[in-house]
């Protein structure tokens, strides 16, 4: 377990380090093309994979996002598979049926594809699985057949901003994808893809060349950035090398 935990009132956040690596051929590019404008290096971006794992003070667990997946996942294409989730679920001291709600940030196949093992089952089997419609309305491709069909009946479809857990709020806050969410917990906010690249604190209108629709996305950043600063909140981010960033 590479990354140390963070307690906030009363909260455990567990960093959960699912993977280190550049992205695969298929989708590779230059930092400096995939963050426009920011004056990064022209070589690949090494990326780290993290999920979250939030433990109540009554000893609830709530995982935000679920990884790359195992070795045949969406997420193959271009992430190196299989990911480590598991292994540093064990090392926290948890095991997949303790976790009683998932969030998933938006269902981009890095982030969601370890919500369904190897053997095309349900990981997670006593959780609710939480995201938003409008992510849900667009899935499509393997995401859905791979992930969300043999979810079904797991899934907590949710509109908009709602607590999901005592204590756990998620936000809508579309941009990178139309259902993207983000997760505050405490003085905590997990902020799935809302960042992601240290670049675009200090510049919120760096955009990101696979957000779905970057204008938006940079609206949102900037507005969501500018409300989590105020609040001094700690991020909790998908893809920087560091997990958590004072803002
Ligand atoms: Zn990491
Ligand atoms: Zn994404």
């Amino acid at each position: 377990m590479p990354h140390q935990p963070l307690i906030v009132s009363g909260v455990e956040v567990t960093p959960l380090c699912d993977a280190v690596g550049p992205m695969g051929a298929a989708i590779l590019r230059p930092m400096a093309e995939m963050f426009p404008g920011a004056g990064l290096a022209e070589e690949p971006w090494v990326l780290h994979f993290h999920c979250f794992l939030i433990r109540d003070a009554a000893g609830r667990l709530t995982l935000v996002d679920t990884g790359i997946g195992a070795a045949g996942s969406p997420a193959s294409s271009w992430a190196p598979v299989p990911g480590s989730l598991a292994g540093e679920l064990a090392a926290a001291g948890v095991s997949p049926a303790d976790v009683g709600t998932v969030i998933l940030t938006h269902l981009h196949s890095d982030h969601a594809s370890g919500a369904v093992g190897d053997d095309g089952a349900p990981v997670f089997v006593n959780a609710r699985h939480v995201l938003q419609r409008a992510d849900l309305d667009v899935v499509g491709g393997a995401m859905r057949d791979q992930v969300i069909t043999p979810l079904k009946d797991l899934l907590h479809v949710v509109e908009g901003d709602t607590e999901v857990a005592p204590g756990v709020r998620v936000h809508l806050t579309a941009g990178h994808t139309p259902g993207h969410q983000i997760v505050r917990v405490g003085d905590v906010a997990v902020t799935g893809d809302l960042v992601l690249h240290p670049a675009q604190l200090a510049d919120p209108a760096v955009p990101y060349v696979y957000d779905d629709d970057q204008e938006l996305a940079a609206a949102t950043r900037a507005r969501a950035l500018g409300e989590l600063r105020a609040a001094r909140a700690v991020l909790a981010t998908a893809h920087f090398a560091d997990p958590f960033i004072q803002l």
